[in-house]
C-alpha cells in the first residue's frame, strides 16, 4: 500500500523534483515500509519525535525538518538533518547559525514565507524576507546555507487561489535569486506542494514536494 502510493506519486513527479515523504505521527514501522520501497527522504515536524526515529532507523535516511522549530529544541534536530525547511524568524536563523558554528556543522536551510490566508501559518512576509536578506549581506551567516524558500498554500478547494499563492512564491524566489547573487549557487530549492496541492505546485515550479497523507494515510 505505502509502496504503491510512492510509485504512483513518483510517476507523476518530474525527475528533478525531490519527494519528501512526510512521516510525522506515523510509527517507524511505516517508515521502514517506505524505505524498503526505495524511499530515502523523510520529513518530520516535531523535534523529539524525529530524534527518536533517527536513532532506530537506517543511517542512510535523509531527514528533512519541516515543522515549527523552537530555539531550545535545535539540539535535537540540527545534528541529524539534511535540511530545515521551516526557518520562520530571524531569531531562529541566527540561533541555527550559532549552534552550527559551535558544533562544526554546515546546516542547509530554507526560509519559510507566509503565502496562505490563514494567520495560523508561519513564515516571513515578502517585505520581511527582503529586508532580512539585505541585512545578511553585511553580516553573513557563518555555518549555514540558505538553499531556497518554502511555503504552504491556503487549505482550500479553490485551485485558483492555491495556484496564485504558489506563483507568488515562485516569483519571489526568482526575484531573490536575481537580487542576491551572493546566495548562489546554494539558493536553488523551492519547497512547495503537499498531498492536496502538489500537482499544482509542480506546475508552478516546485523543486521539492512534501507529501504525507497520500503516502501514509490519515494521521
Ligand atoms: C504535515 C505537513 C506536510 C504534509 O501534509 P499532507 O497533507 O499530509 O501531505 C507538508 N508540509 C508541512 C510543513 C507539514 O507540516
Amino acid at each position: 500500500m505505502i509502496a504503491a502510493q510512492i510509485e504512483k506519486i513518483k510517476a507523476l513527479l518530474p525527475k528533478e523534483v525531490t519527494l519528501v515523504a512526510v512521516s510525522k505521527f506515523h510509527p517507524a514501522k511505516q517508515i521502514e515500509e517506505a524505505y524498503r520501497a526505495g524511499q530515502r527522504v523523510f520529513g518530520e515536524s516535531r523535534p523529539l519525535e524525529m530524534f527518536e526515529k533517527v536513532d532506530i532507523l537506517p543511517k542512510d535516511i535523509d531527514w528533512h525538518f519541516i515543522g515549527h522549530l523552537q530555539t531550545n529544541k535545535i539540539k535535537y534536530v540540527l545534528p541529524y538533518v539534511k535540511m530545515i525547511h521551516s526557518v520562520d524568524s530571524e531569531k531562529l536563523l541566527y540561533s541555527i547559525d550559532k549552534f552550527s558554528s559551535l558544533n562544526s556543522l554546515t546546516t542547509k536551510l530554507l526560509l519559510e514565507v507566509h503565502i496562505a490566508q490563514e494567520s495560523s501559518k508561519q513564515g516571513f512576509s515578502k517585505e520581511e524576507l527582503l529586508s532580512l536578506l539585505e541585512k545578511l549581506k553585511s553580516s553573513p551567516l557563518r555555518s549555514s546555507k540558505i538553499c531556497g524558500l518554502m511555503g504552504m498554500a491556503t487549505f482550500t478547494n479553490d485551485d485558483k487561489q492555491i495556484r496564485g499563492e504558489f506563483r507568488f512564491l515562485k516569483d519571489l524566489f526568482e526575484q531573490v535569486k536575481s537580487l542576491h547573487p551572493e546566495l548562489s549557487p546554494d539558493f536553488k530549492e523551492l519547497s512547495m506542494g503537499m498531498s492536496g496541492d502538489y500537482h499544482i505546485a509542480i506546475e508552478e515550479g516546485s523543486t521539492i514536494v512534501r507529501i504525507g497523507t497520500q503516502i501514509f494515510g490519515e494521521r
